[in-house]
C-alpha cells in the first residue's frame, strides 16, 4: 500500500506521576496518531540532559540526530531525520512491546511539545520534587540563607578552615540534618551555635563522626580540603539519587519556540502567572515578599525578576510605558532595565514590547491577560487570610492586601 510521505501526526506527552511503588522512576507516555509507547525513565540514568541536547540539535538544523533513554533493562530509542525538507521520527521501544513509530513530524511541534511537557510537569503538583529532584546540600544552604551558597562559602572559608576536623564535621552534620537558620552577618555565632547543638545531639544522627566526610583532614593540603568541602556540598541530602528536571532549561529551544511560532495558526501567545513568597527571615514586621513568576506559552520568562502587579493590572487600561519588571527592590534599574517595556492595546489586543533584558514582543488577548490576572487573584485570596497578606510586601512600598483590596 502506498502511504502519502508528507502525512504529519501531532506528538502528544502524557507525564504521569511517580507512585510510591515507583520509588525513582518517571514514567511518560508518547501518543503519535494511534500508537502509544511507554517510557520508564531511571534516576540512575537520568535522561533529561540527553533529551533536552537532542531537542537542541533538532532546534539548530541538524539533519539527524538520535538520542536513547535507558531504562536499566531496556532502551527507547528517538531517531530523528530530516530529508529533503521532510522531518521524520522513528521511536523504538527494545522492551516487550517491541513497538515502532515511524512518523512524519513537524519538527516545531516537536520541539515544543517535548520542551513544554516537561517544563510544566515540574511545575504541577504531580511531580514530588522533594522524593523526586535529587537536593543538594549546598541547595539547602542557599535555600535557607539570605544570600548565594557561593558567596556564604566564600566569605566563611577562612573560618572553616580553621576549624578542627570535629568542629567541622559537627557543623555539617548540622547543615546536613537540620533546619538551617543562618544571617550572613552572625556567621561565626550561628555557627558555634550549630556546633554546640550537634555535639549535645551527636546520638540521634547515628553516624560515627570519626569516619564523616572529614576524616583525615587536619593532614590534607589546602586544595585537598577544598576538594573536600565542594564534595561533601555536593551530597545529595535527600535519600533518593533523584531527576534534576530542576535544569531542565534551555536558552536555546526557548528562543526558538518564541522565533518560529509566528507563522503558526495559534497567533496569539498564551499567558499564566504563578507566584512564590521570598521568606524575609529577619524581619518579624513582613512575612516575606511576593515574586508572580510569569509564564508565555508554558515558558517562564524574565524568571529573576518581580512582575509589578500594579503595572500589569494598568497596562491592560492604558497605552504607553509600564514598569513591569523589576529587581527585588522593586526598582527596575537596579535590576539592569534601562528601557521601560512599552504595551498598547487595540480592540481586544494587548502587546507587549519587552526590550531588555531580553527582546520580545508578545501578542496577547486582552480577555485572555485579565483571565489569568484574576485567576491568580482567586488563588492568591484562597491561599492567605488579607491580615497575612498585610504583612506581605508587594513592590516599592505598598503590600499585597492594598493590591487585592483595589
Ligand atoms: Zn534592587
Amino acid at each position: 500500500m502506498k502511504r502519502a510521505l508528507n502525512k504529519i501526526e501531532n506528538i502528544k506527552i502524557d507525564i504521569k506521576p511517580c507512585k510510591v511503588a515507583q520509588y525513582g522512576w518517571l514514567n511518560f507516555s508518547i501518543n503519535i496518531g494511534d500508537k502509544t509507547i511507554h517510557v520508564s525513565a531511571s534516576c540512575v540514568y537520568d535522561p533529561f540532559y540527553d533529551l533536552l541536547s537532542w531537542l537542541e540539535k533538532i532546534a539548530q538544523g541538524y539533519k539527524r540526530y538520535v538520542f536513547t533513554i535507558n531504562e536499566e533493562k531496556t532502551y527507547v530509542e528517538f531517531d530523528f531525520i530530516s530529508f529533503c525538507e521532510v522531518d521524520m521520527l522513528r521511536i523504538k521501544d527494545t522492551g516487550k512491546s517491541g513497538l515502532v513509530i515511524e512518523t512524519c513530524v513537524d519538527k516545531y511541534q516537536l520541539v515544543r511539545e517535548f520542551y513544554t511537557s516537561f517544563l510544566k510537569f515540574y511545575r504541577s503538583d504531580n511531580y514530588n520534587k522533594e522524593k523526586n529532584e535529587i537536593y543538594y546540600l549546598y541547595e539547602k544552604i542557599e535555600d535557607n540563607m539570605n544570600t548565594s551558597a557561593l558567596f556564604y562559602f566564600k566569605s566563611t572559608l577562612t573560618y572553616m578552615l580553621s576549624l578542627n576536623k570535629k568542629d567541622l564535621s559537627y557543623l555539617f552534620l548540622y547543615f546536613y540534618f537540620e533546619k538551617i537558620t543562618c544571617n550572613n552577618d552572625y556567621y561565626e555565632t550561628n555557627f558555634k551555635h550549630f556546633i554546640q547543638y550537634a555535639k549535645q545531639n551527636r546520638k540521634k544522627y547515628k553516624i560515627d563522626i570519626e569516619n564523616w566526610y572529614f576524616k583525615d583532614f587536619d593532614k590534607k593540603t589546602y586544595f585537598e580540603k577544598i576538594e573536600t568541602l565542594n564534595d561533601v556540598l555536593h551530597k545529595e541530602c535527600n535519600t533518593t539519587c533523584g531527576f534534576r528536571l530542576k535544569n531542565f532549561k534551555s536558552e536555546t529551544l526557548e528562543d526558538y519556540i518564541f522565533k518560529n511560532r509566528k507563522k503558526r495558526e495559534d497567533y496569539y501567545h498564551n499567558i499564566y502567572f504563578d507566584y512564590e513568597i521570598i521568606d524575609e527571615l529577619y524581619d518579624k514586621e513582613y512575612l516575606g515578599q511576593l515574586k508572580v513568576n510569569v509564564y508565555v506559552d508554558d515558558i517562564q520568562i524574565l524568571e529573576r525578576y518581580y512582575l509589578d502587579l500594579n503595572a500589569l493590572y494598568f497596562c491592560t487600561k492604558e497605552n504607553g510605558e509600564h514598569r513591569l519588571f523589576t529587581c527585588s527592590c522593586g526598582v527596575e534599574e537596579c535590576g539592569g532595565i534601562w528601557k521601560t517595556p512599552y504595551t498598547k492595546i487595540s480592540d481586544n489586543e494587548l502587546i507587549w514590547h519587552i526590550y531588555e533584558p531580553k527582546n520580545y514582543i508578545f501578542v496577547f488577548e486582552k480577555a485572555q491577560v485579565e483571565d489569568a490576572l484574576a485567576d491568580l487573584e482567586k488563588r492568591m485570596r484562597k491561599d492567605k487570610s488579607m491580615e497575612e497578606w498585610k504583612k506581605i510586601e508587594l513592590g516599592l512600598t505598598g503590600n499585597v492586601s492594598e493590591f487585592l483590596g483595589a
